[in-house]
């Protein structure tokens, strides 16, 4: 075969102009990127060596090694990891483009500069970084196992090319042609092996496999020098915590989640005895772009003493803290487990146990200690976090205790021991009404008996919010309940009493209008919880929300129809002379009809027969000119 030379995609192209003229002002990074991508094949290739004896993988001596050209101006990173197949070098290296580009390219395009770099640094160019400081990259490798190599080509602005190179060793080796314009600046000249040494040591001098300096050719008369290693390899797990920086984590975390932030938190943990392990995790700034789709991988990696295993390791996290990074690294498991056999271990099960609440007494404490990181937090993984609510019954008490939520308290989140605190005499609920939106939720008639009498309510605005309130009973023994479902009793015993009274007053009207709205409603009531309004629908205590109907359709799905309470405000004129109006024998039909419509819109919900509502209010209008 060959030399065949393919386009970059349009979007791979302009996401990478982007990033290497105006994102990142730290150029050093490239190198961090192309050794954590060295250090990843070496781990596979061990791992691949041992779970197939007849691979025929060399393993003797996995490093990775720099070798700097002044002369050619060249640096060359080169492991014996595992390597890729042609395919391989196509899908991963020539396709910048992974999900989501286009969603990022727009969200860049209106992004200010320090944004942007954040929007790139979720999705990670790892690779592709190495042209932030090169014109052309070359990349040979061979795929541990196979003997067909492969060599790619390209200068990062319109195409690569790719042939077979059949003398390649086994694993990868980039070859960056540097940019003149670094020559000049000393602390950036990456064929200088000073600047090599110190890049290593403040990037990946926690890479546990040996990253060599080759040795310098010999001066006339002289010998060939020693490689020389530049990394401690000392696995910042294995470490005491005092020995680690906070900057050695940021930079380990950067190479275990393929972020370029610095992690929000840092959690630690480690057992001793029977069940040996250690575990380093990090809780992120931002969440990725696939945190809500569906089969978002998992970031917690397993290790077996010091032994890469697998990434993306289910098995250690519940789905909802997909967003937790890190390693963890088990003393007592073979090196040979399966996927499958992880879910069924005995160990590993008491390690996610373990590992699940610690996280959440970590986010606890950040909310106690941090508020303004708890905020960020919440921000960015609070909707990820509620799905436990309903997946992990064991930890229901302490994923609410973390949570926070919006409230008429005021702008900012409550918690919901805050909320207890604030609870009226009597109070018997945490109330909360579900919606699309805080404002909707804030204008809608269910909130104006409690808002009048000073009841705090939970504004439930995430569509895991409708399905949780359903399952969970309470917190700390305190029930939730719904403003718009079921009764609501606010009431003083005077009002009680004239309630009652009322009761007996509305009873034929209600009786008439439950016979009127029969396609619609199961039944119209007295209401205890409007001021203003003259009427308002209401859920029975197990009904599905408007929300959640909504919710349904919006995923193809016809939710079985259910008939609402039509409740009415007995204080408003419109109610009062309907009823006189209904008592002196005229037919109002058409009003009962009419305020069942109002009430529908004025939660936001949609008419069953828009027109004829529309033209029984014109009638109605025009009478009144
Ligand atoms: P990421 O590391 O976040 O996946 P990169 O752009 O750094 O993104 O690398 C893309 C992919 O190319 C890697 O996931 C890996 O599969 C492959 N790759 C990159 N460098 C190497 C290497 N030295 N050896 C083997 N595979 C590599
Ligand atoms: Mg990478």
């Amino acid at each position: 075969m060959s030399t065949e030379t393919i386009e970059f995609q349009a979007e791979a192209r302009q996401l990478l102009r982007l990033m290497i003229h105006s994102i990142y002002s730290n150029k050093d990074v490239f190198l961090r990127e192309l050794i954590s991508n060295a250090s990843d094949a070496l781990d596979k290739v061990r791992l691949a060596a041992y779970q197939d004896k007849e691979l025929g993988a060399e393993t003797d001596d996995l490093h990775i090694e720099l070798v700097p050209d002044p002369e050619a101006r060249t640096l060359t990173v080169r492991d014996n990891g595992i390597g890729m197949t042609r395919d391989e070098v196509v899908e991963l290296i020539g396709t910048i483009a992974k999900s989501g580009t286009a969603e990022l390219l727009a969200q860049l395009r209106d992004a200010g500069d320090g944004e942007a770099a954040q929007l790139i640094g979720q999705f990670g160019v790892g690779f592709y970084s190495s042209f932030m400081v090169a014109d052309r990259v070359e990349l040979t490798t061979r795929r541990a196992g196979t003997d067909a190599g492969v060599r790619w080509e390209s200068d990062g602005e319109g195409s690569y090319t790719i042939e077979p190179a059949d003398d390649a060793p086994q694993g990868t080796s980039v070859t960056l042609h540097l940019k003149a314009s670094d020559a000049e600046d000393q602390m950036h000249d990456y064929a200088d092996r000073n600047v090599l040494r110190r890049i290593v040591k403040t990037y990946s001098d926690f890479i546990t496999w040996p990253v060599r300096l080759a040795g310098e050719p010999p001066a006339e008369g002289e010998e060939m020098t020693e490689p020389e290693t530049l990394n401690s390899m000392k696995a910042l797990w294995a470490r005491p915590q005092k020995d680690v920086s906070d900057e050695e984590y940021a930079e380990f975390y950067r190479h275990v989640s393929h972020d370029w932030q610095e992690p929000l938190e840092t959690i630690r943990l480690a057992a001793e005895g029977t069940f040996e392990y250690q575990a380093l995790l990090f809780l992120p700034q931002v969440a990725p772009m696939d945190l809500h789709m569906r089969d978002a991988r998992r970031g917690v990696q397993l290790y077996v003493r010091r032994v890469f295993i697998m990434d993306d390791c289910e098995a250690l996290v519940p789905e909802y803290l997909r967003f937790v990074k890190g390693v963890v690294d088990a003393a007592d498991l073979s090196l040979n487990v399966s996927r499958e056999i992880l879910q069924q271990d005995r160990q590993i099960s008491a390690i996610r146990r373990r590992l699940v609440k610690k996280v959440l007494a970590t986010i606890g404490t950040l909310r106690d200690e941090k508020p303004e990181a708890y905020a960020t937090f919440w921000d960015q993984f609070g909707r990820a976090l509620k799905e436990g609510l309903l997946s992990d019954a064991d930890n229901r008490e302490t994923i609410l205790g973390v949570s926070s939520f919006a409230s008429t308290h005021g702008d900012e989140p409550t918690g919901l021991a805050a909320y207890r605190e604030r609870m009226r005499e009597g109070q018997e609920a945490i109330y909360y009404m579900t919606g699309d939106s805080r404002t909707a939720i804030e204008a809608s008639p269910h909130m104006e008996a409690f808002r009048d009498k000073g009841y705090e309510v939970l504004l439930l605005t995430d569509p895991v919010d409708e399905v949780w309130v359903d399952g969970v009973e309470g917190f700390e023994g305190t029930p939730f309940r719904s403003i718009a479902k079921g009764q609501v009793d606010l009431q003083t015993d005077e009002e009680k009493e004239k309630a009652g009274e009322q009761a007996t007053e509305f009873a034929a009207l209600c009786e008439w209008m439950t016979g009127v709205l029969d396609d619609d409603v199961k039944e119209v009531r007295l209401s205890s919880r409007l001021t203003t309004s003259p009427a308002v629908l209401v859920g029975d205590e197990f009904d599905m929300t408007p929300t959640l109907e909504k919710m349904y359709r919006a995923m193809g799905q016809e939710p079985p129809k259910v008939k609402r309470i039509l409740e009415l405000n007995p204080s408003h004129p419109l109610v009062t002379g309907l009823r006189e109006a209904q008592a002196a024998g005229r037919d109002e039909s058409e009003t009962a009809e009419l305020l069942h419509g109002m009430a529908l819109l004025a939660e936001g919900g949609e008419l069953g027969d828009p027109a004829r509502f529309v033209g029984l209010l014109a009638g109605r209008l025009e009478r009144t000119l």
